[in-house]
């Protein structure tokens, strides 16, 4: 592996002949001089089209070589900010200004809402893939490659956005150099070599199929192969056709793999050298029966955009991978620290805070939350856990307001504010209950001041809220519990309504 500290230098560092990016259902193989030269042509199409370093390229695009090669070219040439194509038009409204994005990239026919949302504000671009698997701006001004120098590496590579606990997301402007860290980190822990085969199943707007299947195996000269989405059906006639070495996903998918597998272990797996889960706890009997059947280790890690994605990981055999655990810090160093900022021993339960090269500087224009995530220069994840004696991590709880489904992380508060905004709801209050497939399940609770309806109410959030946001449970109540001093609590309201701790 070379040491590269930008992505233009991630991905220059493979063989060109070598093929880089399968698409399984077009039956596309590109290799890595095929994508650098569609990614610098990309990045000169761009570049004439004004944008420059820092400008934001909002993109809104299925998993596929266009969601990659844009992603690369944006941050070659600007700023990636990649977006979640299930948003309603107002979240991708809110994103477009956060993030002040100075162009929008999106299939030909696709993206309704991101258009609208971009109307009169700005540019809309699509982008479209040839039968060869050549990515380009269908309306660009010809230009030819990308001539202007490469990004520097503390340039801002990519813009995410992570939920906030004041329910407006937190902007998360991610360097060059964090994401070359992350992604060596990544090829460090699992040995990624020319030979593996990473099956991407993760969205590529999210740093786990970004960073964690895709960056790493571009930056080891592997290949990657991407499927538009996660399929149960096709998934391991995939892996068996590719050869695939691993996979990386969220706990959903395995359940959904796990609940799909019969006595026999399916055909493919045999190639698989390891499977990663992140991103939402594994628990350590799904993590058995994986193992029992797929045959292959089970590798519990531990992301967080702020880290471009990884912190922690259990090692690959023979080094033990301790079920409940999200194993040693990974070229990152992790620590227990209390609220006072003191840090604690061993076996002793406080919030997981972290320092490394991949974690980013602060969050961007917000002095309030830097100040309160940063003490004496770490970072604190807001997850609460603790460090066994040989620095294996187990996570207990969350400090931080949020609801995890899936892997997709919610901020409650964002769902109270759309909830309140109905003129019938006098109060509200979102929170997260278990859920077997999903980890966590969005429910709600609201005090109406007239009469209406729960599928009333469930459709006005439909209308403002991506699916994976919007309550799957509307409890209508008189009172919302309160602690003595008149504050909600939202696991005590889940306990009190549904039952359970959320
Ligand atoms: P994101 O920024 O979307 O990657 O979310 C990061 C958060 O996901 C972390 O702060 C944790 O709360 C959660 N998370 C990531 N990996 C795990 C894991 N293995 N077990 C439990 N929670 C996890």
């Amino acid at each position: 592996m070379s040491n590269p500290n930008s992505l233009f230098e991630l991905l220059h560092a493979a063989p060109g002949n070598h093929t880089a990016v399968i698409l399984p259902e077009a039956g596309i193989q590109v290799t890595y001089d095929k994508l650098r030269e569609q990614v610098m042509t990309m990045a000169g199409d761009l570049a004439a089209l004004g944008i420059g370093r820092g400008d934001r390229v909002a993109t809104v695009l299925p998993n596929g070589l266009p969601a990659i090669v844009s992603f690369l070219a944006a941050s070659i040439a600007g700023t990636a900010a990649p977006l979640n194509p299930g948003y309603r038009q107002e979240e991708f409204s809110f994103y477009l200004e956060d993030t002040s994005a100075r162009i929008l990239l999106c299939p030909p026919d696709g993206a309704p809402e991101a258009r609208k949302a971009a109307e009169g504000r700005v540019p809309v671009h699509s982008i479209e893939m040839d039968d060869s698997g050549f990515v380009r701006i269908l309306d660009a001004p010809a230009q030819g490659t990308h001539s202007s120098a490469a990004p520097e590496p503390d340039e801002i590579a990519l813009v995410l956005h992570t939920s906030g606990s004041t329910g407006r997301p937190k902007r998360v402007p991610i360097r060059h150099s964090n994401i070359a860290a992350s992604a060596r980190n990544i090829v460090n822990t699992y040995t990624l070599s020319p030979d593996d085969v990473a099956l991407c199943v993760m969205p590529l707007f999210h740093v786990h199929g970004l960073v964690a299947s895709t960056l790493s195996t571009l930056l080891s000269a592997g290949t990657v192969v991407v499927p538009a989405k996660f399929n149960p059906l096709s998934f391991w006639r995939i892996v068996r056709d590719h050869r695939a070495t691993w996979y990386s996903a969220v706990p959903t998918i395995h359940h959904l793999l796990l609940s799909r597998s019969g006595k026999e272990r399916p055909q493919g797996s045999e190639s698989l050298r390891f499977i990663r889960s992140c991103s939402a706890a594994l628990p350590p009997e799904m993590m058995h029966q994986m193992e029992q059947s797929f045959g292959a280790p089970v590798l519990e890690a531990y992301g967080m955009t702020e880290a471009s994605h990884q912190m922690c990981s259990n090692p690959q055999p023979p080094a033990p991978r301790k079920p409940g655990s999200v194993g040693p810090g990974t070229g990152v160093r992790v620590s227990i620290m209390d609220a006072a900022g003191s840090h604690l021993g061993t076996e002793q339960r406080g919030e997981v805070v972290i320092q490394g090269p991949n974690v980013v500087a602060g969050y961007e224009n917000n002095p309030e939350a830097n100040a309160k995530s940063f003490t004496n220069g770490w970072f604190r994840t807001g997850d609460q856990g603790f460090l066994d004696a040989e620095g294996y991590l187990t996570l207990t709880g969350r400090i931080k307001e949020l609801i995890n489904r899936g892997g997709e992380k919610i901020a409650p508060r964002e769902i109270d504010e759309v909830l309140l905004a109905h003129p019938a709801v006098a109060e509200a209050v979102a929170f997260g209950v278990p859920h077997a497939t999903w980890g966590e399940e969005v429910a709600a609770a609201v005090v109406l001041r007239e009469p209406q309806s729960e599928s009333a109410i469930l459709a006005h959030c439909r209308d403002r809220l991506a699916d994976f946001k919007c309550p799957k449970k509307l409890y209508i109540v008189e009172t919302i519990p309160r602690t003595a001093t008149g504050k909600i609590q939202r696991g005590a309201v889940a306990t009190a309504l549904a039952g359970n701790r959320g």
